[in-house]
């Protein structure tokens, strides 16, 4: 069992509908709560769906992440490493299937999860709301749909053997609307795979005591805040089977040993750069399996950037 990361002694219960929980921090006008119902942390108010879905098909990849696909390529070599350890266990988790095995990514981005699939002979369909994201997708011949996974989207696609979410929960107004469906798009006895920031961790509370404020709290964007445990918490009551977790490098070391990227961004890519020097140092030694024992012992302290769990749908589901 992982300990608890916030006591909760005096904060004040906020409510709203049927959201209710202590207050943590309240940051641009929202509330950020321990909601009790919900079993995640997650801001108040909540914006609803239309206005998502107009920030997210239009102006999200121009206006938050304008250099985003240009970054994203000079990682490329560097984020095969996570997509493929991926890829290595659910092809171990799923030995048993006849081949291919197909995957659906949702919230696929600019198509790099995918593309790293169709190399090791995956069936691989994605759903992207950016219309600049998809496009790129497309452009790298991905099956790519440029819409938002909703009940409409979801009734249409084939279940897969696994289904991916990567980034996706922190964005969404209702997670848990959003995993239902991506359960009914899974396969029984498929794979589904969540990722999201690993936040409130115990590095980062660290930094916190020690002044710094709570940098990873960026509403409207991320609405939700999510850890292992409540990751994993919430996977669990929707009747999946947690068999592993994940993790990428805990970034809140350099914070912790003085070199203070927030809101310094020559700082930041300096910082960026030795963790994937890190990361690709190992691989370079024919140690990956090192690397990889590594970032699992971090996730089962709960520690690391992300929050990385791998569920399995029971074989006689519903
Ligand atoms: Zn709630």
């Amino acid at each position: 069992m992982r300990a608890a990361t916030a006591a909760r002694t005096r904060e004040p219960i906020v409510r709203d509908g049927e959201h209710h929980g202590p207050l943590l921090d309240e940051v641009k006008g929202y509330k950020i709560i321990d909601c009790e119902p919900c079993g995640f942390r997650h801001v108040l108010p909540l914006p609803k769906p239309d206005a998502l879905k107009a920030a997210y098909s239009q102006a999200y990849y121009r206006d938050e992440k304008p250099n985003y696909l240009a970054r994203a390529r000079d990682d490329a070599d560097w984020s095969k490493l996570a997509w493929n350890d991926r890829l290595t266990l659910f092809e171990e988790l799923l030995a048993g299937e006849r081949k291919p095995l197909h995957v659906l990514d949702i919230g696929c981005g600019p198509g790099w999860f995918l593309s790293a699939a169709v190399a090791r002979g995956w069936q691989a369909r994605g759903i992207e709301p950016s219309e600049q994201a998809a496009a790129h997708a497309q452009s790298l011949g991905l099956n790519v749909a440029n819409v938002m996974f909703d009940e409409t989207t979801a009734a249409c696609v084939q279940p897969a053997h696994v289904v991916h979410l990567n980034n996706m929960l922190e964005h969404v107004a209702d997670p848990i609307a959003l995993l239902q469906l991506a359960i009914g798009a899974t396969r029984p006895g498929g794979i589904v795979c969540v990722g999201v920031p690993n936040d409130y961790n115990g590095f980062q509370q660290a930094v916190r005591r020690n002044g710094e404020e709570p940098w990873w709290l960026v509403p409207p964007h991320h609405l939700n805040y999510l850890n292992f445990t409540s990751l994993e918490d919430l996977l669990g009551r929707l009747d999946l089977e947690i068999v592993d977790t994940m993790t990428s490098f805990p970034m809140e070391l350099f914070l912790l040993m003085g070199e203070n990227y927030v809101g310094n961004d020559t700082v930041g890519k300096d910082c960026h750069a030795r963790r994937k020097r890190f990361d690709l140092s190992l691989e370079k030694a024919g140690m990956g399996d090192t690397r990889r024992k590594f970032y699992r012992a971090l996730a089962n302290a709960g520690l690391g950037r992300e929050a990385i769990v791998i569920a399995r749908k029971p074989k006689f589901a519903r």
